[in-house]
């Protein structure tokens, strides 16, 4: 056994267990965090998203708006406003700070998709913003000669018929890059290619004569892997056009930015970081948690802490098990409230079991029917609290950001 006792360790990387482990780091806490995997913002937008869809339909204008919809029992409502406020200036001030600024806060913000709708969200890095192609007539969509899964024609069919750019031209528009090799290859490929002094370059090039002055582009997330706007600063002056990165099928880039800038500050702020293991046990004693032991490349191994912050996410982060019949959260075997009728048929419906999870008092704490708290020092952020149907709502990182943020404060 290590024999230092932290004050927090963190289960997950995921978007909670990363901004869990940042916010505790920066108030001065000594945190651990350990985790099996990636999490899926490795994969995912990055974007934001607080309240896309009310609760009994229709997208929000302000993700606000829709609190008084929100079921008991739904995580905003055990964060309160004021919380979710505070997370929301937190996560900006970080990504000002560490340079890869987000827009404020300011109402839904649309992102168009490479399925050729508009998606609201919240939280927006300025690249990914729709409202900047406000001013521009002509809307250039460019893709990249052989990359899968984005097709200008498709985005431009669909965005023409919109009432929303009833006044704009849509024009689908191809660039090559041979430089990346045979058809087939996704937008990271391209992302990387694009940090490079050539690929950048080549891109600029290629375009430059294809498209007006003044005009709007929307394109795949390709303008860097690394966390930063400078590809996105310079492709945009030496067009002279306001460009649009759009949110595409996994893996797509724009998370995988905001994941490298959180990890890099969890490295700055000293949080030690312990990868491929897994949490296989806890040791509790009187009502709290002492240890986990995890499992991993170097065998077995406890970890002691005085306060636990589990953000396991759900059935995909494994946070959640299921057999026949029967859910449970992974670490602590605490169960898990399952309503018939898991799922249902029609796919664009709330689906009960985006909403498992474990049930937590105003502390985030697991907590039993009468609220009262079992493990007083572990607390739950993120996906695996129950509650909230975030592909339904669109509130996944919302639930993460607030609820880290306020684990992290409760400390
Ligand atoms: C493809 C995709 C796109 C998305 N797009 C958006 C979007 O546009 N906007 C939005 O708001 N949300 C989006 N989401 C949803 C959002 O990403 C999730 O709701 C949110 O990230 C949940 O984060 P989490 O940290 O709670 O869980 P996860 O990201 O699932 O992370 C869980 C972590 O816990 C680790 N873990 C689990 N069990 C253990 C254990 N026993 N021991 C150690 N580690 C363990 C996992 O390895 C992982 O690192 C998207 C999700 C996906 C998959």
């Amino acid at each position: 056994m290590n024999g230092k006792i932290y004050d927090n360790i963190v289960i997950g990387a995921g978007m909670a267990g990363l901004l869990n482990a940042v916010f505790s780091a920066s108030s001065g806490k000594s945190v651990k965090l350990i985790t099996a995997g990636a999490g899926s913002l490795t994969i995912g937008s990055g974007l934001i998203d607080l309240l896309g869809y009310s609760t009994v339909g229709g997208i929000l204008k302000d993700p606000f708006d829709g609190f008084s919809t929100l079921e008991a029992g739904h995580p905003y409502l055990k964060c309160g406003r004021a919380a979710i406020d505070k997370a929301v200036r937190a996560f900006l001030d970080i990504c000002d700070k560490r340079g890869f600024p987000y827009l404020p806060a300011n109402g839904c913000r649309f992102v168009p998709t490479a399925m050729g709708r508009l998606k609201p969200s919240f939280l927006v890095p300025p690249s990914m913003d729709m409202e900047s192609l406000r001013g521009a007539e002509t809307v250039y969509v460019a893709g990249v000669d052989g990359m899968k899964d984005f097709s200008p024609e498709i985005i431009c069919g669909a965005f023409s018929s919109m009432e929303y750019f009833k006044c704009k031209r849509f024009e689908p528009l191809s660039v090559s890059l041979p430089e990346l090799g045979a058809a087939g290859f996704g937008s990271m490929e391209a992302a990387r290619f694009m940090d490079s002094e050539e690929g950048c370059s080549a891109f600029i090039d290629r375009l430059k004569g294809k498209i007006n002055t003044g005009c709007g582009m929307i394109i795949p997330p390709i303008l860097g892997s690394k966390p930063g706007l400078w590809v996105y600063e310079r492709v945009k002056s030496e067009l002279n056009a306001e460009i649009c990165e759009s949110a595409v099928i996994p893996p797509a880039v724009t998370g995988y930015r905001l994941r490298s800038m959180l990890m890099g500050f969890l490295g700055d702020l000293g949080v030690e970081l312990a990868e491929n293991a897994r949490v296989i046990s806890a040791e509790v004693k009187n009502g709290r948690c002492i240890s986990v032991s995890t499992a991993g490349p170097g065998g077995v191994k406890s970890h002691r802490a005085d306060n636990f912050t589990v953000a396991s996410g759900g059935f995909y982060g494994g946070g959640l098990t299921s057999a026949a019949g029967r859910v449970w959260e992974s670490v602590f075997g605490l169960p898990v409230k399952t309503p018939d009728g898991w799922a249902s048929a029609d796919f664009s419906e709330r689906q009960n079991y985006s909403g498992f999870g474990v049930s937590v008092n105003d502390r985030l704490n697991a907590c039993d029917i009468l609220g009262k708290p079992v493990y007083e020092n572990v607390y739950f952020a993120g996906r695996i609290i129950a509650g909230a149907d975030s592909p339904y709502e669109h509130s996944g990182n919302g639930v993460a950001l607030a609820t880290s943020y306020l684990a992290a404060s409760l400390l």
